[in-house]
């Protein structure tokens, strides 16, 4: 296929760059600790300065790779299917959520919802960014809210957001690996006050784990 042709296609979601692919277990959230092939879409222009994937930011070091191969891959290792970057809503998720559907596999998306939400999703993590918020429904179908926290402003941050998500929304509070010594008491202490908030940790990173 030519440069164009393949563009066209990236345009339209019927193939994404694809960064990477793994079956690991889910370190965060609500479904931390439960087995689910990851897939890593690439593109991001968010660009949050504690990123622990910049080399997913720029999409074309990632190949064009067609959502039917990427679909028959993720089948064959599990029924849960987690969507993550990058940012995926950079792109069209219509598509791809459609093949896995076609296939009866669960659909979760990670996703900061700095772009309209396409496809059709299990379940929804909403981590939202504050230089690039979240736009418009997003904030309605978020099944949980994850905001990381790097310093204390991020909790002041935490609850403008909350008030902006449905009612059965499940709101976490995640300390930023890096300074995780640092604003793991700060969160321990706010969500004790604030038990409308749980912890979330980056288990998968205790675990040594992709
Ligand atoms: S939105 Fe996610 S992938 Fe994009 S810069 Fe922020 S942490 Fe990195």
């Amino acid at each position: 296929m030519v440069k164009d042709e393949v563009l066209k296609e990236v345009d339209k979601g019927n193939m994404l760059p694809l960064m990477e692919e793994f079956y690991t277990i889910q370190g965060e959230g609500f479904h931390k600790g439960t087995a689910a092939y990851f897939i890593r879409v690439g593109g991001c222009d968010v660009g949050c300065h504690w990123c622990d994937v910049k080399e997913s930011w720029n999409a074309e070091t990632h190949p064009p790779t067609a959502i039917e191969k990427i679909t028959e891959n993720a089948a064959k290792y599990s029924d849960t299917i987690v969507i993550t970057g990058g940012e995926p809503l950079t792109w069209n998720m219509q598509p791809l959520t459609d093949a896995l559907k076609a296939k009866n596999l669960k659909i979760h998306i990670e996703t900061s919802g700095a772009y309209p939400l396409t496809g059709t999703w299990d379940w929804i993590c909403l981590s939202p960014k504050k230089n690039k918020l979240p736009e418009g429904r997003i904030y309605d179908e978020a099944h949980e809210l994850k905001v990381i926290v790097f310093n204390k402003h991020d909790l002041i941050f935490a609850e403008q957001e909350a008030a902006k998500t449905n009612k059965d929304c499940i709101l976490y509070l995640q300390p930023e690996w890096s300074v995780r010594d640092k604003v793991v008491p700060m969160i321990v202490d706010y969500v004790m006050k604030n038990p409308k908030w749980k912890v979330s940790l980056q288990t998968h990173k205790y675990l040594n784990i992709p």
